[in-house]
């Protein structure tokens, strides 16, 4: 039971006020035998040890549904974690009639008043909720430790933290003002509400689409992958406990189209923020069009989806860097990172010392159970996810080359080995695709043709999110910036194509990677907000007549 909220007299204190200066969370390591691993091991041993009920929450208040589905651990199928009740398109109604009543109090708080409530839980993060938090996304997702720990405690808390900052920034963007007019401009949030749609494989991404723009005075509909419902139910509470009003942030769990068209169905709607496949947000672009003529505004449409993200060596390159970079980006978190190393363009020089090096290491890689701190990948989401993969395992052993791997194991988690493929044929399925496992594959070019592999590199994917060059060759590096400018959002030289970094490398990709708007940014948040420009005249005149009128 929640105790009773006061109402705000929307009042504010005179002060233009400085937020704290957002640093990035540091990362723990969890080193075996250290106070923090038997933190977390015992935050996973209570996660593990019980069985919770999800339910829709609106207007503060659980609503059980009449159908249910359960989550269980990907590393260990038979284990289920949770029971979550799905919404359906009558709590979903309720969701946006209640969310709406909560958006006149919301909008009457200051923007500092907002943004304390969402830095009060960045530190309840950053403190006695971080094993928790941590523990879910480790039986949730199949996460490692280290994993977990960059997603659901560094990188949300540096979402929560830095989104303060952005926005405190971009309310002091102020026009001039000439003559006898005093102009301001007014960050309004969005008439309405957004709906925010969120992906099974980053909980930091799942909780800073609904976050952002609460954070900027909007009223939201969260509706998570209902594999990552452990994480967000447990996220909800904190922000509950951090001091989130009811309403502001309604939980609609459920089969992704039944809320999606009940949501796109509502005049009220104002915008969407998504982060998932490129196919499902181009069904929700579509629902918006067919819908447009009932909305009382243009919604904001923000969505951050798929990728086949590349690796491109020069000939320069340096053999063990590469063979690093493309087992961290390639295997880590089972290659289900929207910015994965997915397929590698070698030189045939450096293709024996690479494909050599990189099945060495291969071979140390342990699969298992995120438990043990001996394991560098788990399971993959789930049993669809398991058949996707395993059905590229078997389009390589058809027709191409399997240096490494190959194989999977279903019998107790989803687990899939490490496969590492060639191909003759650059335009193969395995080059284009978004496979979203771990399956890497690579295409082996001839030295001379460096720069013509770099056209191929851009034409081959549609999709354009995050690349990487490695060369030790100035000039190579440069061509391959500037052939490559519209092929990757995210463009890193010498370095795995994964692990962007709030404040430090703003994320995102265009083509069909997404719209581009760079989560955890300002450029992020004033989607989220409908500028108002105000103009006062200091001296109002009293003749109509101009000068030039004169007689
Ligand atoms: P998904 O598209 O299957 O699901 C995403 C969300 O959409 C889920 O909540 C799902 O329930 C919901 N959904 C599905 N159909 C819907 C519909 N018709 N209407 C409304 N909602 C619907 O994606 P996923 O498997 O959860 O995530 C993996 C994908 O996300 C990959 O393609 C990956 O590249 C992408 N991703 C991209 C980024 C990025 O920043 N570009 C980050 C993370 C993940």
């Amino acid at each position: 039971m929640s105790a009773p909220r006061a109402t705000s007299l929307g009042g504010m204190i005179d002060a233009i006020t400085q937020v704290p200066t957002p640093e990035n969370e540091p990362v723990k390591a969890y080193v075996p035998g250290s106070d923090d691993r038997k933190a977390l091991d015992a935050a996973c041993e209570a996660i593990a040890g019980e069985k919770i009920v999800i339910p829709t929450f609106v207007n503060g208040l659980a609503v059980k549904g009449e159908k249910t589905s359960t989550v269980t651990m990907p590393h260990d199928h038979g284990h289920v974690l949770a029971e979550v009740h799905h919404a359906n398109a009558g709590t979903v109604q309720s969701a946006i009639d209640g969310a709406l009543k909560a958006a006149p109090a919301w909008q009457a708080l200051s923007f500092d008043d907002r943004a304390g409530i969402f830095l009060r839980a960045a530190e309840l993060l950053a403190g006695p909720w971080r094993m928790r938090i941590n523990a879910t996304c480790m039986h949730g997702q199949s996460k490692t430790a280290h994993q977990a720990e960059i997603d659901a405690a560094c990188e949300l808390i540096d979402f929560l933290r830095f989104n303060v900052h952005f926005a405190r920034q971009l309310h002091q963007v102020q026009p001039k003002s000439a003559g006898t007019s005093w102009n301001q401009t007014d960050y309004r949030p969005l008439e309405g509400f957004v709906l925010a749609v969120t992906p099974f494989n980053f909980l930091a991404i799942a909780v800073n689409l609904p976050t952002a723009p609460a954070l900027m005075g909007n009223v939201v509909l969260w509706k998570p992958a209902m594999t990552s419902m452990v994480g967000a139910w447990h996220m909800l509470e904190l922000l509950r406990e951090a001091g989130l009003p009811d309403g502001v942030i309604q939980l609609v769990p459920g089969d992704g189209p039944v809320q999606g068209e009940a949501c796109l169905a509502s005049e009220h709607l104002a915008g969407i923020h998504f982060t998932g496949s490129t196919g499902t947000f181009k069904t929700l672009w579509k629902g918006v069009g067919e819908n447009l003529d009932r909305y009382r505004t243009f919604p904001r449409i923000v969505g951050e989806t798929g990728g086949k993200d590349f690796i491109v060596a020069h000939p320069s390159a340096d053999a063990d860097q590469l063979a690093t970079a493309i087992v961290r980006g390639g295997y880590e978190f089972q290659g289900q990172k929207c910015s994965a190393a997915s397929r590698i363009y070698l030189p045939q020089s450096l293709f024996g010392a690479v494909r050599e090096r990189v099945c060495a290491e291969l071979a140390k890689v342990k699969v298992g159970d995120v438990r043990d701190p001996a394991n560098f990948m788990s399971a993959v989401i789930d049993e669809r996810a398991f058949e996707k993969i395993t059905g590229y395992q078997a389009l390589a052993k058809e027709s191409a080359e399997v240096l490494y791997g190959g194989t999977a194991d279903r019998s107790k988690g989803w687990f899939i080995d490490p496969t590492f493929v060639k191909v003759d044929d650059p335009k193969h399925r395995l080059m284009q695709e978004e496979i979203f496992g771990p399956v890497v594959t690579t295409y082996v070019y001839e030295d001379a043709a460096f720069e013509a592999t770099l056209d191929l590199v851009d034409s081959t994917s549609p999709y354009a999110l995050t690349g990487a060059i490695f060369s030790r060759d100035r000039q190579a590096v440069d061509l391959a910036r500037t052939r490559l400018r519209q092929a990757a959002g995210n463009f890193y030289i010498n370095d795995k194509p994964t692990g962007a970094v709030v404040g430090q490398q703003p994320f995102g990709g265009a083509r069909g990677s997404g719209t581009n708007d760079k989560a955890g940014s300002a450029w992020n948040l004033l989607r989220w907000m409908s500028p108002r420009s105000i103009k006062e005249n200091l001296v109002p005149p009293t003749d109509w007549r101009y000068p030039f009128l004169a007689q």
